[in-house]
């Protein structure tokens, strides 16, 4: 049984990805990490089976990865609101002090990386976002974060570290159902760019945490980085993904 653990794990696809993970019984022991147990309580009903850490303290973190054989990276620094809103005004949006983009996506994922290595992690599923090759993209000026920059560079480090990653960059993510649309993979923001038929480079996240979970199963998915979008729910000639292997397939490394 491969012993995996997923970080990010109260957020908003980390949550699905964890459960969807855990009615493979059998195939994998699936581990959570999280900051706060109340809300792990909250999400899942019981603390059993989390690991509670800061990425931003690796010496936390450690406990989690032993004996781990695969690691699912699902954290993210978040920006908020700055001002309430108000009318009119354009809504501000600021990042928690000591939570910048440079701190979580950088410095946290390294951390968790590290201490990957350190374990003899084989495996690395790494999800980021599309909008990488423009550093001028709006999502690199909220907050003066710069956060498609520095989840960059974190990628960067997966890359050269050895162990074997996948990088799922995803285009804009929606909260519907899966398992209801053709995914459609990429490189270098082609798909957000010049998507095709002009479709929303969007991608629910139940996809996204399905493409995840088989991502752990499919060895076409090793040592590659993709873009991942969906097609709309029954658009015109569309086929529902239901062949991960051949879809990572078309995917190619760095
Ligand atoms: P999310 O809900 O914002 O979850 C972020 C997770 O990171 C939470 O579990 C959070 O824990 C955890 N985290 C943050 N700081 C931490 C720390 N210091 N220590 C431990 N855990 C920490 O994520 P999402 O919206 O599902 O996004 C998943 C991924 O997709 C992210 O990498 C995101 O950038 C990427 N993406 C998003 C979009 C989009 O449209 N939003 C588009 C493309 C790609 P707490 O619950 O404790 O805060």
């Amino acid at each position: 049984m491969k012993k995996v653990l997923v970080t990010g794990v109260t957020g908003r696809t980390g949550s699905i990805v964890f459960s969807k993970l855990r009615q493979y019984q059998g195939e994998f022991q699936v581990m959570g990490l999280a900051r706060f147990p109340d809300k792990v309580q909250k999400l899942f009903n019981s603390t059993d089976g989390f690991f509670f850490g800061d990425l931003l303290k690796p010496d936390t973190l450690r406990p989690a990865f032993v004996d781990c054989q695969a690691l699912v990276i699902l954290t993210s620094a978040t920006p908020r609101l700055k001002n309430p809103s108000q009318q009119g005004v354009r809504p501000e949006m600021e990042f928690p002090p000591g939570e910048m983009p440079e701190q979580i996506d950088y410095y946290g994922q390294k951390h968790q990386i590290d201490a990957a290595k350190d374990a003899g992690v084989e495996h690395i599923v790494l999800v980021g976002s599309m909008g990488g090759t423009n550093p001028a993209h709006f999502l690199n000026t909220i907050g003066n974060g710069n956060i498609l920059i520095w989840k960059r560079k974190a990628e960067e480090y997966l890359i050269h570290s050895g162990i074997d990653y996948t990088i799922i960059r995803a285009g804009g993510l929606i909260d519907e159902s899966g398992g209801k649309r053709e995914l459609l993979v990429g490189k270098d923001d082609v798909l957000l760019n010049n998507p095709p038929d002009e479709i929303k480079p969007v991608i629910t996240r139940a996809d996204l945490a399905e493409a995840v979970v088989q991502a752990l199963q499919h060895q076409t998915a090793r040592n590659k980085a993709f873009d991942l979008i969906s097609k709309p729910e029954n658009h015109p000639g569309s086929v529902v993904t239901k062949d991960f292997a051949t879809l990572f397939a078309q995917t190619t490394s760095g």
